[in-house]
């Protein structure tokens, strides 16, 4: 600790109470088990820096106050799952002033009429699941990490979950939003509908990864129980197959709450567990489907989708294929559980995982996906666990994770990581994507904010120095 972190940290005691003061900033050790640390983003984590846990919109007000007179930058942490995968919170200063905003975590008001409920952003999101459930609700929000990520966190990376085919992501989801700026200003955005007369300030907001201010208060839709849900896996020999058995079920009408294109590999990796292989991994590409409703409503759906299936000469692979899929992803923390090799023996063997997300439009994946084995096959130290590609409805876009097993504690895997990652980020510009389509832009794609967003950076640095004439945030 320099001396000047222990004026703001003076400053800050005499503004807020001492409990709220910490030097360390706890994050769930489980993520930094699984991840890979390819960027040391485990190292920044553990670095001790002044530690804030405020309680409402006007403790963190006063934070902005204390930290706009001092060299600082304020970096808003919520589960801090975000770290390993984009690097989200690495700060850009050396003093930092963290807010951990989990210690914001009620929930203020749940309203079955307008279907929506408020909470604080620090509330973790199966805390969330677990209070509605008891009510016979939930809400569509719902990533791998959802057991220790927080509501502000998901929403500020505009997250992805198994059911944006139908609900979209975050930003689609909220309604409303409370938020404070670096010059101590409270604002409220938004109402309980969807329907946002705000310039979309709202989404504008919600996507900014913690840049233009920090969200204290969410409010976002839920809904009932579904009567029934049900999921299905079908086989194909080739990709064109599946994506035209997609378009026909979106020209047909038919609206899966989930709807995945799916290599082997990651079939095999989280979905083949007490299954006999046999011949379903003759097929090259697979689709995962779920849909939710009435019982018979259901089955319909199932029954179309089966004969366009058909149709396209794709199968339907067992029922016990599906639902362990569907276990693994919405379990939390949906690494591959390799067939037979269990996480504790990957860990052991130092293979950990770690994925790209790239968003492109759908018809343009077979041409990813070949570029990506062509560049693989000179990248002997990468274990390639698949792409599983998460397809949003009705614009047929795909959000495409590609993931490896990789040994962090090797310099040469590490790089062969890191080349993969940047040719394939590369190609989705290319061929019309976006390299940032779930976790945010991050601090470690910093390097491709300008391939990302071209000319647009310069009006968001704009109205980030407006926002932020102080720089405090990152
Ligand atoms: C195992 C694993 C699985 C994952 N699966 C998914 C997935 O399925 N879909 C997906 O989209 N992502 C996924 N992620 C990425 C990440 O977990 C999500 O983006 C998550 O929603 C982030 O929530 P968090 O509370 O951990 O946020 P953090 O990691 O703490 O923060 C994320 C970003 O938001 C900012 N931030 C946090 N809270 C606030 C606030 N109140 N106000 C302003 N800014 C704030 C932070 O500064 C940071 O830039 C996964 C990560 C892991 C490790």
């Amino acid at each position: 600790m320099t001396e000047k972190i222990d004026i703001v940290e003076m400053f800050l005691r005499d503004k807020l109470k001492e409990k709220e003061i910490l030097r360390i900033l706890e994050v769930p050790e489980t993520h930094l088990n699984l991840y890979a640390d390819k960027f040391g983003g485990r190292q920044i984590l553990e670095k001790r820096y002044v530690v804030v846990r405020p309680k409402s919109a006007s403790d963190v007000a006063k934070i902005f106050e204390v930290v706009k007179n001092f060299d600082y930058s304020v970096i808003p942490v919520g589960g801090a799952t975000g770290a390993l995968v984009s690097g989200g919170i690495l700060p850009t200063k050396n003093k930092v002033v963290f807010i951990d905003t989990r210690s914001m975590n009620k929930i203020l008001r749940f309203d079955p009429d307008s279907q929506t409920v408020t909470v604080q952003a620090g509330v973790k999101i199966a805390k969330l699941q677990a209070f509605l459930k008891v009510r016979g609700y939930w809400t569509p929000i719902l990533p791998g990490s959802f057991r220790q990520a927080t509501i502000g966190g998901a929403v500020c990376t505009n997250a992805i979950s198994p059911f944006s085919t139908k609900y979209g992501r975050a930003t689609s989801i909220v309604t409303a939003l409370q938020i404070v700026f670096p010059n101590g200003k409270i604002t409220e955005i938004g109402n309980k509908t969807s329907f946002d007369n705000s310039i979309m300030l709202k989404d504008f907001f919600l996507s900014s990864e913690g840049r233009l201010g920090i969200l204290t208060e969410v409010t976002l839709k839920v809904y009932p129980f579904p009567e029934s849900r049900k999921v299905a896996m079908f086989g194909f020999k080739n990709i064109n197959s599946a994506i035209s058995t997609i378009i026909e079920l979106r020209n047909f009408g038919i609206q899966p709450e989930t709807l995945m294109i799916l290599e082997k590999e990651r079939v095999i990796y989280e979905a083949l567990q007490n299954v006999s292989l046999n011949s379903e991994l003759n097929y090259a590409i697979f689709i995962f489907v779920s849909y939710s409703g009435s019982k018979g409503f259901v089955a319909s759906l199932l029954n179309h989708t089966i004969s366009l299936v058909k149709k396209r000469k794709g199968v339907k692979l067992p029922d016990k294929i599906a639902k362990n899929y569907w276990k693994n992803l919405t379990k939390g923390y949906a690494l591959p559980m390799m067939r037979d090799v269990s996480n504790e023996e990957l860990r052991v063997a130092n293979l950990r995982y770690n994925s790209v997300r790239i968003g492109i439009p759908l018809h343009k994946l077979p041409i990813f996906l070949s570029y990506e084995r062509k560049i693989r096959a000179k990248l002997d130290m990468l274990v390639y666990v698949g792409t599983s590609s998460y397809i949003l409805l009705p614009q047929a876009d795909s959000l495409c994770v590609s993931g490896c097993l990789i040994d962090d504690s090797s310099k040469i895997a590490v790089e062969q990581f890191k080349t993969w990652e940047r040719k394939l980020l590369q190609k989705a510009k290319r061929i019309g994507g976006s390299l940032c389509a779930a976790t945010g832009l991050g601090s470690m794609y910093n390097e491709f904010a300008v391939t990302e967003f071209g000319d647009s950076l310069e009006s968001f640095n704009l109205i980030k120095r407006t926002l932020d004439p102080w720089k405090i945030l990152k």
